[in-house]
């Protein structure tokens, strides 16, 4: 995730959806099947209304393949000329018409029966103790990791009364008894103020070792609490750590790589994720933000294919493209590099028909979900290292305003438990719609095809 990041790297082929508001995917569909007229080719004989359907595909109809109307465009994009602009607007419809094909077709499954708890709890999921615990305003300065547990653990479980004004003298109490322990002189007293958070404290040291065996990092220096929830993941799912390792992928954590990437970042050409320290992210959302990001190196690559998906399809701006290429006013110049825009309109469509029916499938249902924002599923994850607030909403604009960040969200979501019970919930509630419902089941049947065999069989 890189909610502030440098998009500069993602770039051209689709210019922005322009100042005009901006119409829901629905709204483009009605539109395509309302009475427009285009004309692919204005010199011939016939016009050509742009339909959903398949069977009307454009350059069947006129008898043209695919090369054939490249070639032509590349003649017409010679000059400038309306003809031109009329023709790339053709292709881009031709596109969006491609990306729409069977939108509706209900090919999902739902989430049945009961469901397990989250593999990790997350305390803190709706936000409500940020308020409480700012960590501009925690009255305790955090020296270390082991500072940082202890008022990880006190936010994770509920703040027990106090805030981040008051919980300085606790968090040097809970220190104080923890480092007697590891002098190997202390024994837990049942009554002891704040026993929960010291008994857990003590009880995530063997998970930070195993962690350290496991990644080869005998000086690995996180959080008990961060540490034993990362573990704890890897224990459930057996198998993930070596699909991970089977994709060469790696894991570096405190890297300041990712401090203005949200606190999470996965470099594919290097197979890497960043984590950065994250001193008071509790754990449950520590291991979402790690999760989010093995979403990208392992599901969103598996779906994808290891195929990047282009920036004009990946923000979904690819749905207002032909607008951009309207007829000019009369007397107006041409500004646009159609040669160009062609091309790149054609690598678009490339790239949507070697897609796989899943993938298409997942990209359907984010199509529609990002215009139902309201009901995507939305976690808090705290905070990241320069202070950017990951709230539900922005973890809603995040998913709706791009591809590869849902597919990494809702693999997470998926993996740890959270998607299930949400699911159940929102496909039982009658107020919701049914087209909602239907994208949710195919994003659902796809995650149980896809995802779950990157996952490996839950052992709880
Ligand atoms: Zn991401």
């Amino acid at each position: 995730m890189e909610p502030n990041g440098d998009d500069s790297a993602r770039g051209t082929g689709s210019g922005g959806p322009g100042a005009r508001r901006e119409l829901s995917f629905e709204e483009l569909l009605a539109q395509l099947d309302g009475p427009d007229q285009v004309d692919l080719v204005p010199d011939g004989p016939a016009t050509h209304a742009v339909s959903t359907s398949v069977d009307d595909d454009i350059t069947a109809e006129d008898g043209l393949g695919d090369l054939d109307l490249d070639g032509m465009l590349a003649d017409m994009a010679a000059a400038p000329t309306a003809e031109a602009r009329a023709a790339v607007r053709g292709q881009a419809l031709r596109l969006f018409e491609s990306i729409t094909n069977d939108v509706d077709a209900d090919r999902g499954s739902a989430p049945a029966g009961g469901s397990p708890p989250p593999v990790v709890p997350h305390d803190t999921a709706d936000g409500a103790l940020f308020t409480a615990f700012d960590p501009d305003h925690l009255a305790v300065t955090i020296d270390d990791t082991t500072d940082a547990g202890i008022v990880q653990l006190i936010i994770a479980g509920g703040g027990y009364g106090l805030t981040a004004a008051t919980l300085g003298v606790p968090v040097a109490d809970v220190r104080t008894r923890f480092l007697a322990f590891s002098d190997g002189n202390a024994t837990v007293d049942p009554h002891e103020p704040h026993v929960v958070v010291l008994s857990t404290l003590l009880a995530a040291k063997p998970k930070l070792r195993l962690l350290c065996d496991r990644m080869r990092a005998p000086d690995l220096d996180i959080s008990l609490p961060q540490a034993a929830a990362c573990e704890h993941f890897l224990e459930v799912y057996p198998e993930f750590w070596g699909n991970l390792a089977a994709k060469n992928c790696t894991i570096v954590f405190n890297s300041s790589r990712a401090d203005s990437r949200g606190g999470g970042l996965y470099e594919p050409g290097d197979r890497v994720i960043h984590m950065s320290r994250l001193s008071v992210t509790p754990p449950g959302a520590f291991v979402r933000l790690l999760v989010h990001e093995t979403g990208h190196a392992l599901f969103e690559s598996t779906l994808l294919d290891d195929h990047p998906m282009p920036p004009a399809l990946g923000t979904g701006t690819v749905a207002h493209l032909a607008s951009e290429y309207d007829p000019l006013p009369s007397g107006a110049y041409e500004t646009k590099d159609l040669h160009r825009d062609g091309h790149e309109i054609r690598q678009l469509q490339v790239y949507w028909d070697r897609m796989s029916s899943h993938a298409k499938a997942f990209y359907h249902a984010w199509l529609i979900l990002r215009g139902h924002r309201q009901h995507l599923l939305c976690l808090d994850l705290w905070r990241d290292p320069k202070g950017n607030r990951l709230s539900p909403e922005q973890r809603r604009s995040y998913q709706a305003d791009k591809f590869d960040e849902f597919c990494a969200e809702v693999f997470m979501q998926y993996a740890l438990g959270d998607l299930r019970p949400y699911l159940v919930t929102l496909l039982a509630d009658a107020r919701v719609e049914d087209t909602v419902k239907r994208a949710w089941r195919n994003a659902w049947r796809v995650l149980e095809v896809v995802a779950t065999p990157l996952l490996g069989p839950r052992h709880d």
